[in-house]
């Protein structure tokens, strides 16, 4: 349970003065429903209110705090006119401009005669001095409260800076003192301030310098969290180990069988793989081991044989996929291959229902079905195996830690192997699968060509129309993704339809769609038409992102590639250029191109090597973004920045494993103080199989 100390950390927001529900669900959306989650919204910015000039020696075009005498209100002749309140400090006047005022509002706030303190943006206008819609207008004895460095905070829209901002000092004002859990000669040499200082600090910037991830505050707050989710994952990976795996081996009959059937060479990367998981096989510990391999590189012929050797081994085995999609894609590949070699097949997803339901969960049941291939229906309760063994994960940055434990519940000491296509930097394969041993599939099949990519603005789509037009007469296979209009497939959808209306009209029925909103049956009807060459151009939202395989695909457009992300495009691109003929990706953009924009879409045209990718992607936005981590509920990190944190990420790592070893459960009194951080970032998992342990 949690400790006491926090309890008051984890209230409700709505427990604070001035948060009632509306502006509690704002709230919420952007930092959390937890005082602890405010406590966490650190600030981005700041405005300086310390410049308190006399009138007659401001500087235009600046914020500054003034103190004067309010002289005389000068009601608009019309309502556009803005409502204007006169004041002098004795060097000179300035004027204090309302629109849309509300004249008794104003008239209590500056009384004629009287001093205040008031502070805003200086401006010169043709009158003179002026401040429009001050920020602060207080009485002279507020003047230390108005004249300080103020922090602005990330917000959205109906919340505004005031708001927030009285939330956070409420939420301030909970924080306990906390025992330290930091190494203390960590702390000594970073001379990091203690938690609650850290915090305090980091909310009340006083200068640029204070807001840098890099300040003292704020790599102390990085730590405490990267610490967590460390300590988290080495505890987590404790305890999946202490599950004792089954040692098998294979006679190798299915294993070769399938093998003969292959119309291609092993690579020796996939070669290396296949032996990496047949020694976690035959080892008394369990597996649980991370594939990575790019887009393209076989992944799925390496699953294939690892199931083969486990059903030799008298196992079952799955094979989860994120999508309907791919599931059926997958089931495509493989049955063939193992009905060849006696091995019964089944699958398994959302739309399976009813009695065709029961009779597949039967030949789980029973033992009967050796292979299972599906989504995350795989996962429903009422679904048991005889002697699941083994599963693969495919995709899995689409899943989180939390489904790979609910999987291996469903069978005893069941070998874990996850497939995933994004490539992970090394900052980020720490933090995410700290858990998990790696293979990487570094070597593409030969006989692969280079994909031919380019960059053009979206004027040119006649000609690039006529260019697929030509392409086409070649005997061409396009796909033709759509823009991503917003995170609503209903939005995207429109965009699809509008395009595929478009070509249909130039290249009449070759021309097919497919959208997340079609049914499932819908969706393999329309791939398949592509496939078996019905459709040469398939108009696709981004459904098509993951995993689908149509090797004689070798043209793609992207509309508005500047909305997607690096490793979104990289994924996109990875549907081409796997068959042997040459490929052209054409990434379309809309004029102006941000930065950021530009600066992916020459990644992209520069290379197609998915760890380079993933590193300038991990540079130019957020690590949470990378790994997908938001579809996954998989906790980000709001304090620790990877692109920057990456240092003290090793530290925090070393010092994990490091502690322990000394104190394994946690019993000391630092071993406490963890306890404690681990609460403090929600890692109550972790705890909870601490106390089992
Ligand atoms: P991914 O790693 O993206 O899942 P797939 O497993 O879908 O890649 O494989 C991509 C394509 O490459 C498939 O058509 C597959 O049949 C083919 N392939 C896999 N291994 C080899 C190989 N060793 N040589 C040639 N082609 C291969
Ligand atoms: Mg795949």
């Amino acid at each position: 349970m949690r400790p006491e100390i926090l309890f008051s950390l984890f209230k409700s927001i709505t427990s604070l003065v001035g948060v009632g529900p509306r502006i509690a669900t704002l709230i919420e959306k952007i930092a959390g429903p937890h005082i602890v989650d405010l406590c966490c919204h650190l600030p981005h910015a700041l405005i300086d209110r310390r410049y308190a000039p006399q009138i007659a020696d401001a500087q235009s075009g600046v914020i500054a705090t003034m103190t004067v005498t309010v002289i005389a209100h000068k009601k608009p002749a019309n309502r556009r006119m803005p409502y204007k309140v006169t004041c002098s400090d004795g060097t000179g006047k300035i004027d204090l401009v309302f629109f849309h005022a509300h004249e008794d509002f104003l008239t209590a706030k500056l009384p004629v005669g009287e001093t205040r303190v008031v502070s805003g943006r200086l401006e010169i206008f043709s009158s003179g001095l002026q401040i429009t819609h001050p920020d602060h207008i207080e009485p002279l004895d507020k003047i230390d409260q108005v004249k300080t460095v103020e922090a602005v905070y990330p917000l959205t829209a109906g919340l505004t800076l005031k708001t927030i901002t009285k939330a956070i000092n409420g939420a301030l004002g909970e924080v306990p003192e906390l025992a330290e859990w930091i190494d203390p000669s960590l702390m000594r040499r970073e001379k990091w301030p203690e938690w609650r200082a850290a915090l305090f600090t980091a909310h009340q910037p006083q200068s640029e310098k204070s807001l840098a991830p890099i300040s003292n505050a704020r790599m102390r707050l990085a730590y405490d969290e990267l610490l967590a989710n460390q300590l988290a994952l080495a505890i987590m990976r404790r305890e999946m180990r202490k599950i004792k795996g089954r040692s098998y081996s294979g006679d190798g009959h299915l294993y070769q069988s399938i093998m003969s059937h292959l119309p291609f060479q092993l690579t020796n990367a996939q070669n290396i793989v296949l032996a990496e998981i047949s020694a976690d096989m035959s080892s008394k510990n369990r597996m649980l081991r991370l594939l990575q391999g790019d887009v393209g590189s076989g992944k799925t012929v390496v699953a294939l044989l690892s199931m083969a050797t486990a059903i030799e081994a008298g196992c079952q085995t799955v094979l989860m996929a994120p999508t309907e999609v791919l599931a059926r894609q997958h089931l495509a590949t493989i049955a063939p291959f193992a009905e060849k070699a006696g091995i019964k097949v089944v699958s398994l997803t959302g739309r399976d229902k009813g009695k065709p339901r029961q009779l597949i969960l039967d030949k789980l049941a029973s033992g009967e079905a050796k292979i299972a291939i599906g989504t995350h229906a795989l996962f429903q309760d009422d679904i048991s195996f005889n002697n699941l063994g083994f599963a693969v994960i495919d995709e899995q940055h689409r899943f989180g830690v939390h489904q790979r434990l609910q999987l291996a519940s469903k069978g005893v000491g069941v070998d874990v192997l996850v497939m995933t296509a994004t490539p992970i930097p090394r900052t980020l394969m720490l933090t995410a699968y700290g858990d998990m041993d790696v293979s990487r599939l570094m070597e593409k099949p030969i006989g692969r060509k280079p994909i031919d990519t380019r960059a053009l603005p979206i004027e040119r789509l006649d000609d690039i129309i006529n260019g697929v037009g030509r392409s086409l007469k070649t005997g061409a296979k396009i796909f033709w993704i759509c823009p991503l209009v917003e995170e609503s497939e209903k939005v995207d959808l429109a965009a699809a339809e509008d395009r595929h209306a478009h070509l249909s009209k130039i290249f009449g029925a070759q021309v097919g769609l497919i959208h997340g909103r079609m049914k499932a049956a819908e969706k393999d009807a329309a791939m398949e038409a592509f496939t078996n060459g019905d459709v040469k151009i398939l108009v696709a939202t981004t459904v098509i992102e993951v995993g689908v395989d149509v090797p004689d695909a070798n043209v793609m457009v992207i509309e508005h590639a500047e909305r997607f992300g690096l490793a979104q495009l990289h994924q996109l691109r990875g549907r081409i250029g796997r068959g042997d003929q040459a490929s052209n990706c054409l990434l379309l953009y809309a004029q102006p191109l941000g930065k950021t924009a530009q600066a992916r879409l020459k990644v992209m045209r520069d290379t197609e090597d998915g760890f380079i990718i993933a590193e300038e992607d991990l540079k130019l936005r957020g690590a949470g973004e990378l790994l997908g981590t938001r579809q996954s509920g998989m906790a980000e990190f709001r304090l620790a920045d990877l692109a920057v944190h990456g240092d003290i990420l090793a530290i925090a790592r070393d010092d994990a494993a490091l502690f322990l070893q000394r104190d394994p459960h946690l019993e000391s009194e630092r071993g406490q103080a963890i306890r404690t951080l681990l609460y403090l970032f929600s890692c109550d998992t972790a705890v909870r199989n601490l106390r089992s342990g």
